[in-house]
């Protein structure tokens, strides 16, 4: 039970052993080798669980074979139209670029993470997440974690993600 047995590149292992990290937590061991498969996830995992590196590190993997130039991050507006790599945003913020600033596309997305679904939902994003996967391109991963699994976070998870693998931890 270590990062070795993972699949994960160098670079990320020496990232973790610098973090700290020994060994993997059970959503990490559970998510990071299928994620790196390509195929969509559907994470059972509460805060502490560690399943921020559980869906980060492989989507960080992607990137490695990727590389791009690494923004800066000045105001969002500015950042966005340099093209990063990683946007970390709340559904209502990232739809208010799309539409109004136009400083971002979703065109060429790759990964599309959401975490903590059952509270995005609970705080009445439904219909910005919606729209949000809407504009993704249909070919991309999609991992979505979330600590419960409600009726309606089961409902997102059947209009965003394809035959996804379902772990919990
Ligand atoms: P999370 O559940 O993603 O909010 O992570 C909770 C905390 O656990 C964070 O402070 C992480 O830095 C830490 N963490 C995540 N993975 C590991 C690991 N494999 N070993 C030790 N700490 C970890």
């Amino acid at each position: 039970n270590s990062f070795m047995e993972l699949n994960l590149s160098r670079p990320l292992l020496r990232a973790c052993e610098t973090l700290g990290y020994t060994k993997p937590t059970p959503i990490q061991a559970a998510c990071i080798p299928l994620a790196l498969t390509g195929r969509d996830i559907c994470g059972s995992a509460i805060t502490g669980s560690g399943k921020t590196a559980a869906f980060a590190l492989p989507t960080l993997e992607r990137l490695l074979f990727r590389p791009k130039r690494v923004s800066a991050i000045r105001a969002q507006e500015t950042a966005l139209r340099l093209m990063p790599d990683i946007v970390v945003a709340t559904p209502g913020r990232m739809i208010d670029h799309l539409r109004n600033t136009m400083s971002v596309d979703l065109d060429d997305l790759a990964v599309l993470i959401l975490d903590e679904a059952d509270r995005l939902l609970e705080l009445g994003f439904s219909a910005e997440i919606h729209e949000l996967v809407r504009l993704c391109p249909k070919r991309r991963q999609t991992m979505l974690f979330s600590a419960t699994m409600t009726e309606e976070v089961d409902e997102l998870v059947k209009l965003s993600l394809t035959r996804p693998l379902r772990l919990s931890a």
